[in-house]
């Protein structure tokens, strides 16, 4: 599942291609995917000129110059496929379409953006731009955790009290927006913090650390989704799967990264989810 710094990833790598450039042709290719498409949705991105793609938590905002923003989810399993544009050093020809292409943009110049969703957790919708921040899928959410208002204060102030353990409460995305699984995980190894600890029992200097390990997980993750964007994983034009080493999530029964620590990386499932921690780093 896509993770913020993948869904910026594929954000940087859709700018050059779509950013200032006229949508020829969108093809939309079924009523649904996770939820229903917007209505006439093909009429309305037909001819419409790209102002620029943003992104809040895991969604990208595909400003128009007709006034609307799409929304993008890529959901579970959904990809971006970039063809007839340069994509870093490769330059892609047009694929046969697949089975699971759902919404197609041929953009003016000949460059093809194909969204492939086997399983179609993913979403599109179309809203006034003015109004994107409150729609229903944004309207919910906390600080992105890289803006100004992302905060030591904030996060104190939202954990005090709080029974859950830290791993939910990082997670929730009412407190930071786009934090998943993985880089939860990251961020808890690094702080030194045990994923099952309660949240408002932890000491406000160590909260307070958390922020910046947030920051440089993420941004660590994005450095390396950029590389990636340039090198040879992204020879067949997809975007946003890319190669990430991760300090502790995912090694469960292999040594501690942490020098002079010699201890298993153990696992333990919370709210149905993998935790991956260090037992004698993670107090
Ligand atoms: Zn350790």
């Amino acid at each position: 599942m896509p993770e913020l710094p993948e869904v910026e990833t594929v954000r940087r790598g859709l700018e050059p291609v779509m950013t200032d450039t006229v949508i020829e042709y969108a093809q939309v290719n079924r009523p649904d995917l996770r939820w229903p498409l917007p209505a006439n949705m093909s009429e309305r991105l037909t001819g419409q000129r790209v102002l620029g793609l943003r992104r809040r938590s895991k969604y990208i905002l595909c400003d128009l110059e007709g006034g609307e923003t799409l929304l993008i989810h890529l959901g579970m399993s959904g990809r971006m496929l970039i063809s007839g544009a340069q994509v870093g050093a490769f330059a892609h020809p047009h694929p046969a379409p697949e089975k699971h292409d759902h919404v197609v943009l041929n953009m003016v110049g000949g460059a093809r953006i194909t969204f492939n969703d086997a399983r179609r957790f993913g979403a599109m919708d179309l809203a006034p731009t003015p109004e994107v921040a409150s729609h229903k899928w944004l309207a919910g959410l906390g600080p992105e955790p890289l803006g100004n208002s992302f905060s030591d204060e904030h996060l104190v102030a939202r954990l005090k009290g709080r029974k859950m353990p830290i791993k939910s409460g990082l997670l929730d995305q009412k407190i930071v927006a786009g934090l998943g699984n993985i880089y939860v995980c990251e961020t808890l190894y690094r702080a030194g913090i045990h994923p099952a600890r309660q949240a408002g029992a932890i000491s406000e200097r160590r909260v307070r650390s958390m922020v910046p390990i947030i920051r440089q997980v993420l941004e660590e993750a994005i450095a390396a989704g950029g590389s990636s964007l340039r090198d040879f994983r992204q020879a067949d034009g997809e975007l946003g799967y890319f190669q990430h080493n991760f300090d502790v999530y995912g090694r469960e029964g292999m040594t501690c990264k942490t020098q002079e620590c010699e201890a298993e990386i153990r696992r333990i499932v919370q709210s149905g989810r993998s935790s991956f921690y260090c037992p004698t780093c993670q107090r």
